[in-house]
């Protein structure tokens, strides 16, 4: 009888130790280090998963970033990475998923959201970038309204975000995918 008991509380304990080592991976697989986002992979994960009519897209360059590095160093550079993450998780909603996209660019994924409500979320936050760091920020949004149209709007947002960089950076391009 004893021996089963102790053999169950080893049971606990080493169920309890797994528990948080598969919270610790899970965070090693999906969280981006400097900013404590979520990374491209688990970004894509969620993305295919998504199945709804309505979605929309932001994808948010940081604008002349390398300068920022050339001219106050790569830990200043690494901290202002860190303040517009921060910024842009702010600005969203739980719902939506940022993540970091990879360098100095970030996604959010903003389910059910119209290009009216995502543009809003994107004023909001490109206005808080330039009140509260010194760098400024260029977007590019796609909303689709249809789920079979979902797969264009990463091709979308990208060329749109091509497209405030062209018009001189600091601002938004927005479009709808029907
Ligand atoms: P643009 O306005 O056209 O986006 O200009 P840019 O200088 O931001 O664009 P470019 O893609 O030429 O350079 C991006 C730079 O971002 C390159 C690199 O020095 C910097 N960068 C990317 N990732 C990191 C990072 O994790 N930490 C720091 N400190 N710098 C990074
Ligand atoms: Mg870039
Ligand atoms: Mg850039």
């Amino acid at each position: 009888m004893e021996e089963l008991r102790q053999e169950n509380m080893r049971l606990r304990a080493e169920n309890q130790e797994l528990r948080v080592q598969i919270h610790q991976l899970k965070r090693m697989a999906f969280e981006d280090e400097l900013t404590q986002l979520f990374n491209r992979r688990f970004f894509k994960l969620q993305f295919e998963r998504l199945s709804l009519d309505r979605v929309s897209l932001i994808m948010l360059d940081i604008d002349y970033f390398k300068k920022v590095n050339d001219t106050w160093g790569h830990l200043k550079a690494d901290h202002i990475l860190s303040l517009v993450a921060r910024i842009i998780k702010e600005k969203t909603r739980s719902t939506d998923i940022v993540a970091r996209w990879g360098g100095e660019e970030f996604v959010v994924l903003l389910p059910g959201a119209s290009r009216r409500t995502a543009f809003n979320i994107g004023q909001r936050i490109l206005q808080s970038i330039r009140e509260r760091t010194p760098v400024t920020v260029s977007m590019g949004i796609a909303t689709a309204y249809n789920k079979n149209l979902k797969e264009e709007i990463m091709d979308r947002a990208d060329r749109a975000l091509y497209v405030s960089k062209k018009n001189g950076r600091d601002r938004i391009t927005a479009v709808s995918v029907n």
